[in-house]
């Protein structure tokens, strides 16, 4: 029987994903198609339970549902529990277990923006929604002594800051109100400037005036193509990357887990590059309207 993945969010119109996966099980030679599941909020606990069927391999979470979705399953990862947010699931059984691999994808993209150089310790980070929590926890991993987090809702910020209250107890993570020369003036201090907001996504925008980026910063956005803030960080000199790395390895760690094998990193790039050749943007950051907005915190998996 040919086995089921599906990605689950609102809006999934167009999706770098299925793409991505679907070249990838193809290659392998694994019998299973890649679906998108267009789902408000109202219909995701019933597309949770759908998923627990035997013809599902697992599925992949994207906006809005990522930290929805926590108390609807049954087990999470260290990762999934430690962000609060989910974007894979596997089944054992007819129990669903969530992971993140955006955090693994975050890492890898980390190194390849370091490079050679010693990894830095201080951060600058734009954003507080799932994508800037698998950087956090990310950054935490990786040995980071202070990050400073920055968002347009102050208190979504200090929201996450609380929620990794514990497992950050041995550095400085804070969360500072968004003035530009405020993030100008931790900038000066920091090595590392990350974007997670959505700024950029679908116009021409930078979430920073171009004025504050220096040459010495590594400068990742998570939006995956050119924006004008990697633009302003390549002028200054600076090193520039965007959000395709972190993608095709959450995507890769996502394969692995569904399938146990390893996954084919080229033809899964490649099948990347070609979806956004044809002009195809993930659903992740798309406008969702209402279905966008902040979930309340403290969700616990449940069972
Ligand atoms: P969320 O919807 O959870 O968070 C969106 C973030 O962007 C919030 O911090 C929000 O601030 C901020 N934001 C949106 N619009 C504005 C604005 N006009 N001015 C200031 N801040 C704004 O989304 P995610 O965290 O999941 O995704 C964020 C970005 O990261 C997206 O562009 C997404 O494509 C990308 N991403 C990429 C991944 C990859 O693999 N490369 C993985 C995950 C995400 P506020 O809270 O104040 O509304």
């Amino acid at each position: 029987m040919s086995k089921r993945v599906v990605l689950i969010g609102h809006p999934v119109a167009h999706s770098l994903s299925a793409a991505m996966q679907q070249a990838a099980f193809d290659s392998s030679g694994i019998d299973a198609k890649y679906e998108l599941w267009d789902r408000a909020p109202i219909a995701l606990a019933d597309a949770i339970e759908e998923v627990r069927g035997d013809e599902f391999l697992g599925a992949n979470v994207t906006i809005p549902h990522k930290e929805r979705v926590v108390p609807l399953i049954d087990k999470l990862t260290e990762e999934a529990q430690a962000t609060g947010a989910v974007n894979t699931l596997t089944r054992e059984g007819r129990r669903l277990v969530g992971h993140n691999t955006d955090v693994p994808g975050f890492n890898v993209a980390l190194d390849k923006l370091v490079g050679r150089q010693k990894m830095p310790r201080q951060a600058v980070v734009l954003g507080a929604g799932g994508g800037a929590r698998a950087v956090v926890y990310g950054l935490i991993r990786a040995g980071f002594q202070r990050v400073i987090v920055f968002n347009r809702h102050l208190h979504r910020a200090e929201g996450l800051v609380r929620h990794f209250g514990r497992t950050a107890s041995h550095m400085d993570l804070k969360a500072m109100p968004w003035h530009d020369s405020i993030i100008e003036s931790e900038l000066a201090k920091t090595k590392v400037l990350i974007n997670a907001t959505s700024i950029g996504l679908a116009n021409d925008e930078s979430p920073v005036p171009t004025e504050v980026l220096t040459g010495d910063l590594l400068v990742l956005d998570l939006i995956y193509s050119r924006t004008r803030l990697l633009r302003g960080a390549e002028s200054a000199g600076a090193v520039a990357l965007d959000g395709e790395t972190m993608l095709l390895h959450q995507g890769a760690a996502a394969f692995a887990l569904w399938t146990g094998q390893a996954a084919p990193l080229e033809v899964m790039s490649e099948a990347l590059a070609a979806a956004r050749a044809d002009g195809v943007r993930s659903a992740e950051g798309e406008p969702a309207g209402d279905a966008g907005a902040p979930v309340p915190e403290a969700a616990s998996p449940a069972g």
